[in-house]
C-alpha cells in the first residue's frame, strides 16, 4: 500500500500560509495537481508559487474570499478551466479571533461565521458539479471544537458546525460517491513562532511533548485525500498528539 496522489486534482482554500500552505505543499509533493485562494497579496504568495514550481506539476494560486459568493464561482470557474475537475477540497481557509462572549460584536460573531462556516458551504456547493465519483471532500475543524476553550465561543461553534455539515454530507453525498471527512488539530506552531509560556504550557499538556507542525496536519490531510481511506466517511480525526 502507498500513499499517492499522481493524477489528483484538488482544491485547497487559503493555502498562503500556516497550515494551507503545508497541505498544498503535501498534496503537490504526493503527485497533485492543486488550485490555492487566498485573500492578501502577499511575498507568502510569491515564495508558495516559486516553491509548486520546483515540484511541478499544474498548480494555481488564485486570489479568492471564500465568504463572497462572487469569488467562489470564479475560483470554481478557475479550477475547472485548469483541472477539468476535482478530485478533493480541503477547506482550510479559517479566521480565529478571542473575545469575551459577554462583549462579542454582532459584527464578529458574523465575520467568524461567514469564514469558517459559510465560506465551506459556498465552496462546497459551487464545486460540487466539478467533483469526480470517490470525492473527498476534508474540513479543516478544530480539538477546541469538541473540548471548549474560554474567549473562542464564536469559533468553536462555527468548528463544531463543520462536524454537523460533514456528518449530513457524508449521509447525503455518499450515494454519489463523494467523501466528507474533518480533520480536527490541536495547536500547530505555523510561520510565527509561539511565545514560549505558550509552548512550555503546551509541551506539557501534549502526550508527545511539542506542538504539532502544518506538516502533521497535511499527512493526515493526504491520507484521507487517497484513495487508502475509501471507507473513512463522516469522521473527524483529530491530530494533537494526543491532548
Ligand atoms: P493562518 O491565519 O496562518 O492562515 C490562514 C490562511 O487562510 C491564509 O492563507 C489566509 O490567507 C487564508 N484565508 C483566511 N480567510 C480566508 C478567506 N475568507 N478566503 C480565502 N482565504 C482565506 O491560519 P492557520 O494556518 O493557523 O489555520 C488554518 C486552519 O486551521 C483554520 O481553519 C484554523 O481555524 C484551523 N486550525 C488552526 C490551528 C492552529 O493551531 N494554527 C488549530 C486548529 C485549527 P490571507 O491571509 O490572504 O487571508
Amino acid at each position: 500500500m502507498e500513499l499517492k496522489l499522481t493524477g489528483k486534482k484538488a482544491l485547497v482554500t487559503g493555502g498562503s500560509r500556516g497550515i494551507g500552505r503545508g497541505i498544498v505543499l503535501g498534496l503537490a509533493r504526493a503527485g497533485a495537481d492543486v488550485v490555492t485562494c487566498y485573500r492578501t497579496e502577499s511575498e507568502a504568495v510569491t515564495s508558495l508559487a516559486r516553491e509548486l514550481k520546483e515540484i511541478g506539476g499544474n498548480h494555481q494560486l488564485v486570489k479568492a474570499d471564500v465568504s463572497d459568493p462572487a469569488e467562489v464561482d470564479a475560483l470554481v470557474e478557475d479550477c475547472r478551466t485548469s483541472l477539468g475537475s476535482l478530485d478533493v477540497v480541503v477547506h482550510n481557509a479559517g479566521v480565529i479571533s478571542h473575545v469575551p462572549f459577554a462583549e462579542l460584536p454582532v459584527e464578529e460573531w458574523r465575520r467568524v461565521v461567514e469564514n469558517n462556516l459559510g465560506g465551506p458551504y459556498l465552496v462546497t456547493q459551487r464545486a460540487l458539479p466539478l467533483l469526480s465519483a470517490g470525492a473527498s471532500i476534508i474540513f479543516i475543524g478544530s480539538r477546541v471544537a469538541t473540548v471548549g476553550i474560554p474567549l473562542r465561543s464564536h469559533y468553536t461553534a462555527t468548528k463544531a458546525g463543520l462536524v454537523g455539515l460533514t456528518r449530513s454530507l457524508a449521509k447525503e453525498l455518499g450515494p454519489r460517491g463523494l467523501r466528507v471527512n474533518v480533520v480536527a488539530p490541536g495547536p500547530i506552531e505555523t510561520e510565527e513562532p509561539a511565545p514560549a509560556e505558550v509552548r512550555e504550557r503546551y509541551q506539557k499538556m501534549i502526550p508527545l511533548g511539542r506542538l504539532g507542525t502544518p506538516e502533521d496536519v497535511a499527512g493526515v490531510v493526504a491520507f484521507l485525500a487517497s484513495d487508502l481511506s475509501r471507507f473513512v466517511n463522516g469522521e473527524t480525526i483529530n491530530v494533537d498528539g494526543g491532548i
